[in-house]
Formats: structure tokens, C-alpha cells, sequence
């Protein structure tokens, strides 16, 4: 094993390890607060204090990762359910 392949599988193993451990926070934690208003899901506007419009006042928004998820979920589900309906127009037309 030459000093390359080493830190190539160094470089790897920590790559996978980061990966991993986003992976698990988009799991356990999917939102993180929102950055523009701190997470209090408000600011001070004109006529007192206004709610977000960034995360409608919830403070909290879904992370990258986590919204990355949702929509190739969703892409699945769809084409899923595509499929399903294709079949169910062939059963019908070979009765
Ligand atoms: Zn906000």
C-alpha cells in the first residue's frame, strides 16, 4: 500500500464519515432555525414586532438535506404512482 492510496482512503473514510453523521442530523433533526430571524420566527418591523415570512413565523426551516430528501420522495412516489396507473389503464383495456 503506497502513502497515495492511504491518504486516498483517509481522505475517503473521513468524506464518508461527515456524509454520514449529516445524513443521521437530517434524520433526527430535519429543521435548523432560520438564520434571518434567529429562530424567534419574527422581527421588528413597522408597527411592532411581524412574523417571518422566511419560515411563517415558525422559526425553524427544513435543512438542505433534508428538503433534498423530501423531493426525491416525492419524484419516487410519483412515478410510482404513474406506473400504477398504467397498469391499471391496461387491465382495463385487455378486458
Ligand atoms: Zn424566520
Amino acid at each position: 500500500m503506497t502513502l497515495s492510496s492511504l491518504i486516498d482512503a483517509a481522505l475517503f473514510a473521513c468524506t464518508m464519515s461527515i456524509t454520514g453523521r449529516y445524513i443521521l442530523a437530517c434524520w433526527l433533526y430535519p429543521f435548523k432555525p432560520h438564520k434571518r430571524c434567529g429562530g424567534t420566527g419574527g422581527h421588528r418591523g413597522m408597527g411592532g414586532i411581524r412574523l417571518c415570512h422566511g419560515c411563517d413565523g415558525t422559526g425553524r426551516v427544513l435543512r438542505l438535506g433534508r428538503r433534498l430528501h423530501n423531493a426525491y420522495t416525492r419524484v419516487r412516489h410519483d412515478i410510482r404512482v404513474d406506473r400504477r396507473r398504467a397498469q391499471d389503464r391496461r387491465r382495463e383495456l385487455d378486458r
